[in-house]
């Protein structure tokens, strides 16, 4: 038997954690790491926020758990927000991403058998796309390396290149329910839709009776600047699923959609025994009550300016190292000119934490709360970082 009682699924970092404190992470040694991955853009407000702490442990002590048979009022009121704050009507709370997607993907099939249309159920999407780990998020996300040995594919899932909306427009056929994306891919390597696409294809929806699905559960909660991507665009989608941010930290999701498009998720269709607790609730309401207050996403503009044309200079710099910067918000990415594992593990190297993407790219989420001191702290690091890599190249170029 191999060292730990865990699955061997993740290639972990030889690194635990104690505790954080904003944009810090200290090991179990002491040693203070400035942390740009965030939890994947999940620690939205950084590390033991004190509003969150506040309002996890004030529900803490007076309830964590009824179950959806009884009203939820921090539900109803998260519910509310969201859709005050959004394109959308109706909400579903779940535990993490996939879940939020499972509940998108079975809402689009649902809408289209309401209205009469049960054969409609097949659902486009995007190479680089990356829409969680269940069955039927693998089959959506269409990567073999996720697919593989898991059996028959789920079904109903139609991959075309990355932006390519001749190949949208061709594969649209009878069967189809829906078109599914991320506004910006995560996973995928930090690549956005341009707007002109994303506007064209609400076109396509709307011509074909589509519903337009858009994946916010990384660019989602303020990463790019605005609340959410898609607002960046002067569209809206039909139906988006959130996750990461929305929590903090705790586990919550969200599939919102317009009252048109919920329309076939009536009662007893759908269900979830966790999804939507007073716990995750109570956190979800306090990360809005940060992320919502006036000026909260005009900082996080102000900063990510300052943090883009940093990196741009050390991409000028250090060409042999990093081809060019990417993205926009906290959620930008570093396009490497040499392996991106070996970038990143020299980022670690200077105590600097970030996330590998596809397309050979170095992720950087800072929380949204990072100050500019950890943005000129990170920036010193990750030149460091490119300095060691760029010498080691030449000398062993010689
Ligand atoms: C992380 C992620 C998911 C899956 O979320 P989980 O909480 O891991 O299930 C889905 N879509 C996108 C865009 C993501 O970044």
């Amino acid at each position: 038997m191999s060292g730990s009682a865990l699955y061997e699924t993740f290639a972990r970092a030889p690194l635990a954690f104690d505790h954080g404190e904003g944009s810090w992470l200290v090991t179990d040694r002491g040693e203070r790491y400035l942390d740009f991955a965030a939890g994947i853009a999940v620690n939205s407000l950084g590390h033991g926020h004190p509003h969150l702490v506040e309002a996890l442990t004030e529900q803490a002590r007076k309830l964590w758990h009824v179950s959806n048979l009884y009203e939820i009022p921090g539900q109803s009121r998260l519910g509310e927000r969201l859709v005050e704050a959004t394109f959308a009507d109706k909400v579903f709370f779940t535990n993490s991403g996939a879940e939020a997607l499972e509940c998108a993907i079975k809402t689009a099939r649902r809408y289209q058998y309401a209205g009469g249309h049960p054969e409609r159920y097949r659902i486009i999407t995007f190479e680089g796309a990356f829409h969680g780990r269940t069955l039927a998020t693998i089959a959506a996300g269409g990567q073999q390396k996720y697919l593989e040995g898991f059996g028959p594919k789920v079904d109903g899932f139609d991959q075309v290149p990355f932006d390519d909306l001749q190949a949208v427009e061709k594969t649209i056929g009878p069967e189809t329910a829906a078109i599914l994306l991320e506004p910006v891919q995560g996973e995928g390597g930090i690549r956005d839709f341009p707007m002109q696409s994303l506007k064209k294809l609400r076109q396509l929806c709307d011509e074909h009776g589509l519903l337009l699905i858009f994946d916010e559960v990384q660019c989602g909660i303020g990463r790019t600047g605005r609340l959410f991507a898609y607002e960046w665009s002067g569209i809206a989608p039909d139906i988006m699923a959130i996750a990461k941010g929305i929590g903090g930290g705790f586990p919550v999701g969200a599939c919102l959609a317009t009252e048109e498009a919920a329309k076939g998720m009536t009662a007893g269709v759908h269900g979830t025994t966790f999804g939507g607790n007073p716990l995750a609730m109570a956190v979800g309401n306090a990360v809005l009550d940060v992320v919502l207050e006036p000026g909260f996403l005009d900082e996080v503009k102000h900063k990510a300016l300052l943090f883009k044309q940093g990196l741009a200079a050390i991409a000028d710099e250090f060409p042999d190292v990093i081809e060019g910067v990417r993205g926009s918000g906290l959620m930008l990415g570093l396009k490497c000119a040499m392996p991106n594992g070996k970038v990143n593990a020299a980022l670690r190297d200077q105590h600097l934490l970030a996330v590998p993407a596809g397309d050979n790219v170095i992720r950087l989420l800072p929380p949204l709360t990072v100050t500019e001191d950890d943005i000129r702290q990170g920036l010193e690091r990750i030149r460091a970082g490119a300095r060691h890599l760029s010498e080691a190249a030449q000398a062993a170029a010689q």
